[in-house]
């Protein structure tokens, strides 16, 4: 018989993706499917950037490059880091991947081995814990709660950690809740990395450039007492449109991210030359990105206002990315139902609160990266579902 390795037999598929899917196959049977599933821009990529890719194609710019990136771009990334986040990275210690989530998986691959722990906030993103799980690690989650504002406190970090420990994932802001980093939180991590000074933080920020309201996110690696010891992932997807380029980075010490470059270079090799010099134009984007965040708040505004007037529906306003985490009070289901139920009457298609670690009620993760008449419609459609049951 077919033996697999039994760590990726952890692993289970991708709830967001898979709803994605889902929702794509809905789509073409029924136009008037409204999908929120997918966490991804609805705005094209800026110009600029598209208009490099094709200069530097056209110039022959198509071979391999330097195994953990470009040294003008990982030269910007690291003073964009500086600059904006307040983090001293060495350009030495970025390594461009292709997309985000590689570069998690190699830091965690770089650090985890079988049976170590890796805590991880939740709600959380749905790939956590199979990363954590395909490095022969165990996932630890830390649950956040959802009447105290899923507020982090030392208290429910202490309770988690064992001797086993070796990484605590965070994510700011935050997929699914929408909630950003305080200070105060910062301070807590803060203090939790220096009462445990052989663990490594990994600060996923992918959603950094899009905060409403004036809101700041703080980035962990800003303090020098615990830097070294600070991965941070960002990247371009989703504050620059650009999910389907598939770039992004880490930036840590360099013995951390030499060894996650090492296990880069054997199994990437290098992220294509020409789809970095063309990421490395987002630097030169600030008013598009303004833009599109601009956009997201209205939407924001428009969306969740709506949702919240909706007898039985109640969305926190998010202050960061751009998901309506929104709980269903509908006696008798869980989010897996409450999502088929919207599904099936109101044709909305979003991802079930489940699928982030949610225990507490019957939450659905609806994106609102959508067209605004869309946004609206889904409001409508899912008020006259409401008003069935009632
Ligand atoms: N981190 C979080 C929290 C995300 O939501 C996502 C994308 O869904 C990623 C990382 C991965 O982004 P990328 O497209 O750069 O791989």
């Amino acid at each position: 018989a077919l033996q697999f390795n039994k760590y990726i037999l952890q692993m289970k598929p991708s709830a967001s993706m898979e709803t994605m899917a889902k929702a794509k196959k809905l789509k073409a049977q029924d136009p008037e499917i409204i999908d929120l599933a997918g966490g991804e821009p609805d705005f094209d990529t800026p110009k600029k950037i598209c208009d490099e890719l094709f200069r530097q194609i056209n110039a022959g710019f198509t071979h391999y490059t330097v195994g953990p990136g470009l040294p003008e771009l990982r030269q910007r990334i690291a003073d964009k880091l500086e600059r904006e986040n307040g983090c001293h990275y060495d350009p030495s210690g970025v390594v461009v991947t292709p997309g985000g989530k590689y570069a998690i998986y190699i830091a965690v691959r770089a650090l985890v081995n079988a049976g170590d722990e890796v805590m991880y906030l939740t709600p959380g993103w749905v790939s956590y814990p199979s990363i954590i799980q395909a490095s022969g690690g165990v996932p630890v989650e830390v649950d956040l709660a959802y009447e105290d504002r899923y507020r982090i406190t030392l208290e429910l970090l202490e309770e988690k950690v064992s001797a086993k420990t070796r990484m605590l994932i965070i994510n700011y802001p935050n997929n699914p809740t929408g909630r950003v980093l305080t200070q105060k939180e910062a301070q807590v991590l803060r203090q939790f990395m220096l009462n445990h000074p052989d663990l490594v933080l990994l600060s996923d920020e992918m959603y950094e450039r899009i905060l409403f309201d004036g809101q700041e996110n703080v980035s962990p690696a800003s303090f020098p007492d615990i830097a070294d010891r600070v991965i941070t992932v960002n990247g371009f997807s989703k504050s620059v449109a650009m999910t389907g380029w598939r770039i992004g980075y880490l930036a840590a010490d360099t013995k951390i991210a030499s060894m996650a470059a090492m296990l880069f270079s054997h199994t990437i090799s290098c992220t294509s030359g020409f789809i970095q010099k063309a990421a490395a134009v987002a630097f030169d984007c600030g008013e598009e990105i303004e833009e599109m965040r601009r956009r997201y708040q209205q939407r924001r505004d428009l969306f969740v206002n709506g949702l919240n007037q909706i007898p039985g529906v109640h969305c926190e306003m998010p202050e960061g990315a751009f998901y309506a985490w929104t709980n269903f009070e509908i006696p008798g289901m869980d989010s897996n139902q409450v999502c088929e139920f919207i599904m099936e009457k109101a044709k909305v298609v979003g991802v079930p609160g489940v699928s982030y670690g949610d225990k507490t009620g019957s939450r659905i993760r609806f994106s609102f990266a959508a067209a605004d008449d869309q946004l609206a419609q889904a409001v409508k459609n899912i008020a006259a579902a409401m008003a069935q049951i009632g």
